[in-house]
């Protein structure tokens, strides 16, 4: 069996996993990420990357390049709830570089994260490896066991974080318990094309019984069909022209096109689901993102909040792991830390949940209406305070770390991909 010995494993190469890779091997931590994928290359994962993230960006001093990705720029929140139109949030006085959200494929992101890394000699990214469990050694996590392609893997590292996502295979081997906190609705997500006269913007769309998403990516739209939570089979034993006729009952405008859905098979299932661990640690061991707080799709924050988790993990991390002085209390400081804006972004989540999505998902054929908490942001001044917490969430973290590293400037490029 293969071994390598590092300073910080990371599991999951998502946006908490490469951003934290990253951030640790900029200051100078040998870091090995572990991506049980190929590439980057999942439709479901969003696409958003709001002026928190681009924050960040600018303050690695990588924006210039970032915004040279194509992108489109989403400057507000609308939706259409029955007749009421209501803008949720906008984002033009926000004290920030970027006031906009850039609307961008995930694995472009995720992309450009990775290049950028692979130009530290810190950095190892090994794609097609999946972590299947832990080292155990008196009590403590010693490392992390993994299959590669060209075989089984041994990982041993200072601190191995879990960055596996919802479903983390490393918290359920750790032993911490999520607290389940509940979602009304599964997510059905397909493309359809994009014609130049169609509206530009972030499509949210709620009829009685039915929720349409709509994300523009230039040629193409990534909508996203919400259902209550578990009838995906109804849904299907209804047919697809059934399935179609809804989709165009609430988008009139995709008419004839939705004929390009001709399979299921063009159509994937998304469960959703919203938790959190109670504890986010045990001794050499932490997750952070999805793995420490699975997050419902609403507000499409997710992405954001998991890379704020890890820049705050790095800011916190990056000086123990470099002097070998890792403790209980370090890794109990970034739950702290983060914990508080998880529990109110989810606790807004779950809010709009019960009396959004519910009832309009529960009243067939009844035109639904704006709650009162929604008509009301009719005012411009009240309208900020849901688009700067989208914006920025709760707690924007700052980059603390230090480029200890120079970057090679002739790029390794997925260096990690020709070793397994
Ligand atoms: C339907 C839906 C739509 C969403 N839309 C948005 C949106 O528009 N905007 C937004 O901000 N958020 C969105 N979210 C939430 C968002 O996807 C997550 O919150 C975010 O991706 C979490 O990032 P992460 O890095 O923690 O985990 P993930 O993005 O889940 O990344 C985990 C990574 O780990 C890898 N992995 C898993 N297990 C292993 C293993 N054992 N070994 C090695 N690698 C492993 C996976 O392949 C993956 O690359 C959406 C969620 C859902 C369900």
């Amino acid at each position: 069996m293969n071994q390598i010995i590092t300073t910080c494993c990371i599991a999951g190469g998502g946006p908490a996993g490469m951003m934290l890779g990253f951030l640790l091997a900029r200051a100078g931590v040998s870091v090995v990420v572990l991506e049980k994928h190929a590439d980057f290359l999942r439709d479901f994962r969003g696409d958003t990357v709001h002026p928190s993230t681009l924050e960040i960006v600018h303050e690695l001093g990588l924006l210039e390049e970032f915004l040279k990705l194509p992108h489109s720029k989403v400057r507000g929140v609308s939706l259409q709830i029955g007749d009421d139109h209501v803008t949720i949030g906008h984002f033009e006085h926000l004290p920030v570089y970027c006031k906009f959200v850039a609307l961008m494929p995930q694995w472009d992101f995720l992309n450009f994260i990775a290049d950028r890394a692979e130009r530290y000699p810190g950095f190892d990214l090994r794609m097609r490896t999946e972590a299947t469990d832990l080292i155990l050694e008196d009590g403590r996590v010693a490392g992390v066991r993994a299959k590669a392609s060209n075989g089984d893997l041994e990982i041993r590292a200072d601190l191995v974080v879990a960055c596996d996502g919802r479903h983390s295979t490393l918290r359920h081997r750790a032993g911490l318990k999520a607290e389940d906190l509940g979602a009304p609705m599964d997510v059905m997500w397909f493309r359809i094309s994009r014609k130049e006269n169609d509206p530009a913007e972030v499509i949210g769309h709620v009829e009685g019984g039915r929720m349409l998403v709509m994300l523009n990516r230039n040629d193409y739209w990534q909508c996203a069909y919400v259902i209550p939570k578990g009838t995906a089979d109804e849904v299907k034993q209804g047919g697809l022209d059934k399935f179609r006729n809804n989709v165009t009952g609430i988008s009139p405008f995709l008419g004839d096109r939705l004929e390009e859905i001709d399979s299921w098979d063009k159509i994937k299932l998304l469960t959703v689901m919203v938790d959190r661990l109670r504890h986010w640690y045990r001794p050499g061991l932490i997750c952070i993102g999805d793995a420490a707080h699975a997050m419902s799709p609403i507000g499409g924050v997710g992405i954001n909040l998991a890379v704020q988790d890890a820049v705050a993990a790095a800011n916190i991390l990056a000086e123990p792991l470099r002097r070998g002085t890792v403790t209980i209390e370090t890794l109990n400081k970034v739950q702290k830390r983060r914990e508080f804006p998880t529990r109110v972004t989810q606790s807004l989540q779950i809010i709009l949940q019960n009396n959004i999505i519910s009832p309009a998902l529960a009243h067939k054929g009844k035109r639904p209406r704006a709650p009162l908490f929604i008509k009301i942001l009719r005012w411009p001044l009240l309208r900020r305070i849901p688009g700067r917490l989208l914006a920025l969430g709760v707690r924007p973290e700052h980059i603390h770390t230090r480029a200890n590293v120079m970057p090679q400037i002739s790029g390794i490029r997925r260096k990690s991909l020709t070793h397994v």
